[in-house]
């Protein structure tokens, strides 16, 4: 995740940030496991899962979004939908609760520069988080 900011430090600093994994995702030139999908918004699994449950819920255009914390007023509709979307995956997958994470930059050990929320479960989990 280190390494992961500091590129995206040196390549981006107004927030349009290099193409990431997600974009071949998106595009469908690298497979992927989707569970939900939408006009804008996809869900699909996370290919090193923590946790039985471990499903990614990205925005379909990133629009900036390389981190939460590059979030704009006029995004707030689209962070809400993502915030429901991730809930409906939870709700679905794991009945017994679930936890929805969000990385944001290097002490946030986020590694992908495309804003997504993790959606965790089908384990007791711990806490708090390392
Ligand atoms: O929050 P963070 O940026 O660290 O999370 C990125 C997540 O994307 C990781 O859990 C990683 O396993 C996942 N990933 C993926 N498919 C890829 C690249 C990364 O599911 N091709």
């Amino acid at each position: 995740a280190k390494d992961a900011a500091a590129a995206y430090k040196s390549s981006d600093a107004d927030g349009a940030g290099p193409a990431t994994a997600f974009d071949n995702i998106l595009s469908g030139k690298w497979p992927s496991d989707k569970v939900y999908e939408d006009d804008t918004a996809l869900a699909f699994r996370d290919i090193n899962p923590q946790a039985p449950v471990h499903v990614l819920v990205i925005p379909k255009i990133r629009d900036g979004l390389t981190k939460l914390s590059c979030a704009r007023e006029d995004q707030e509709a689209l962070l809400g939908h993502l915030v429901y979307v991730a809930q409906s995956v939870g709700k679905k997958e794991c009945p017994e609760g679930f936890r929805l994470v969000i990385n944001d930059g290097e002490h946030g050990a986020q590694s992908v520069y495309h804003l997504h929320i993790h959606v965790l479960g089908g384990r007791q989990l711990g806490w708090p988080p390392g």
